[in-house]
């Protein structure tokens, strides 16, 4: 390799994919883009029905300075092709016993509310908040920025720094454990508990570390973008068309072709094309089993336990609803519970629903007077389990439970009905089994056993997307873009 142009291919089209598409081709580079989709995003889609829009996956937007970030990298000002707002209400939520919170993004009124309705200490929520912000500070940004098999990662002086912290991270238990020390109402230890799903774990086995999330959405902001989120994908694609990214849709590639040194091309669609460099947006358990079967794959990811995946009712409602907000949650009674059945490839007796409409901020995404409703519950990934008859079971308990909290039948309210399973999330996006960031983070070292973003047999090849370091999640895939970026160019640059 040289510093020349390269001819590199991207293989998906995820948000992992089109950013890396971006970054490389703003360094001159020739950057072709192989998607087996007739579309791009990845799970970052949308699903039209009716008269209505849903975004198919991610609803919540966080760090929106990290695609901003990609414009201005090309000198192009990011709010001439991609906006978005912050939410007033992070998310409302509900519990059975008819408590109701509205977490506002003005965090000296909720921590107000929280103490009048929930008896918690009038600083607990700053309190916790500033343990959360200097996680992510000292640890959070070394570990998502990075990459994580170079000495330089672990060798400096912010590490040094970091590691004098190392027990107030709460590595050492889990979230609830954490969570518990910090409240003491039952209801904001599940509000917080809820923090590990966003990474598909389990509060009861996932670290402690994870309560720096919390700082990402509370601190830094819930983001809207304008036209719902699918507008980031348009616009990431959109921005790759103006470097002169080719993107090939209807295209899956079938091998990596290397010479078990070095990468030579790609197999795509029965063809062989020849590239300098690859860089795989596929889930890294099916990148190993079905683009490179001669090698074998690693221990870390042949065992790792699934994240959890979802099971989603796209519902069209012939009504509107003015209590509920873009993000709302209407709590189980029995956590615990809910998260062993995912834990034994069960579905929850009694789950958590988490409804999310995106036609409070952009009405053209329902008919007027009705409200799209992306309606979702946590799930095992798929290990067999009968999903029709999943489907007709949830959609009896989702709307009886919904029914009661709102006071109003939901279920005469559906006029379009669209779904997505742990199967059709697999096939929809070529995920290992549907789950929904690659491999679970419920062990205390998994964040970091996920795979590293640059092959160690193959040189030339690279990895990036939510199933390899840092993770899952939109701001971790944009991360695992710009790390392959400077991986590449640092490997260009010393040959
Ligand atoms: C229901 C749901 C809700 C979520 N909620 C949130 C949320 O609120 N906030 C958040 O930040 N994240 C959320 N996530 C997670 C987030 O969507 C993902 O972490 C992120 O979008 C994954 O992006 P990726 O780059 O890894 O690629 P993916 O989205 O996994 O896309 C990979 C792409 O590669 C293509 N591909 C795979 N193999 C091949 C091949 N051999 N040849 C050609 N093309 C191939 C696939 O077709 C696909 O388009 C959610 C996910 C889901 C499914």
């Amino acid at each position: 390799m040289t510093q020349d142009k390269q001819k590199i291919a991207i293989i998906g089209s995820g948000v992992a994919g089109l950013a890396a598409a971006v970054r490389l081709a703003a360094r001159g580079h020739q950057v072709s883009v192989f998607e087996k989709n007739a579309f791009p995003g990845g799970k970052l889609s949308e699903i039209r029905a009716g008269n209505y829009r849903f975004d198919a996956g991610p609803s919540l937007f966080t760090m929106p300075q990290w695609v901003d970030e990609l414009y201005e990298m090309v000198g192009m000002e990011a709010s001439d092709h991609f906006n978005y707002h912050r939410l007033d209400t992070l998310c409302k939520y509900y519990w059975e016993n008819g408590k109701e919170l509205e977490f506002y993004a003005d965090l000296d009124k909720t921590g107000k509310v929280i103490s009048q309705k929930f008896g918690e200490a009038p600083d607990a929520l700053h309190r916790y908040l500033s343990k959360s912000r200097k996680k992510y500070k000292l640890a959070g940004e070394i570990f998502l920025k990075k990459p994580l098999n170079q000495l330089n990662t672990w060798f400096n002086r912010d590490v040094a720094k970091a590691l004098t912290y190392i027990f107030g991270y709460d590595l050492f238990r889990s979230m609830d454990k954490t969570n518990k020390s910090a409240f003491k109402s039952p209801e904001l230890i599940q509000l917080f508990n809820r923090y590990s799903t966003y990474n598909g774990s389990d509060p009861y086995r996932s670290s402690g570390m994870f309560s720096m999330i919390p700082h990402i959405e509370m601190d830094m902001g819930a983001w809207a973008p304008e036209g719902g989120m699918i507008a980031i994908t348009k616009s990431l694609h959109d921005l790759g068309i103006k470097l002169g990214v080719k993107y090939h849709f209807n295209s899956e590639a079938t091998k990596i072709l290397h010479n078990n040194n070095s990468v030579t091309g790609l197999k795509v669609n029965g063809e062989k094309y020849d590239f300098d460099i690859v860089v795989s947006n596929m889930d890294i358990s099916l990148t190993y089993e079905k683009l490179l079967s001669e090698i074998k794959m690693p221990k870390s990811i042949k065992y790792e336990e699934r994240s959890s995946s979802g099971f989603i009712f796209y519902w069209g409602i012939k009504g509107e609803f003015p209590e509920l907000d873009v993000h709302n949650i209407i709590f189980s009674s029995d956590y615990k519970a809910e998260f062993d059945a995912i834990r034994n490839n069960k579905i929850p007796d009694n789950p958590t629903i988490y409804i999310n409409v995106t036609s409070k901020y952009h009405p053209p995404d329902a008919p007027e007077g009705c409200e799209n409703w992306f309606v979702m519950i946590n799930t095992p990934s798929d290990t067999g389990q009968d999903w029709s008859k999943v489907r007709e079971m949830l959609r009896k308990k989702i709307t009886s439970k919904l029914s009661e909290i709102l006071d109003r039948d939901i279920k005469s309210l559906i006029e379009i009905e669209e779904v997505l399973d742990p199967t059709s999330i697999a096939s929809r996006t070529l995920s290992a089994d549907g789950a929904l960031y690659g491999s679970s983070s419920n062990s205390m070292w998994a964040a970091f056993l996920r795979h590293s973003n640059k092959h160690t047999k193959i040189k030339g090849l690279y990895l990036c997307g939510g199933s390899v370091h840092p993770g899952g999640g939109i701001p971790l895939c944009l991360s695992s873009a710009r790390i392959v970026d400077d991986l590449i160019h640092q490997d260009l640059s010393k040959s």
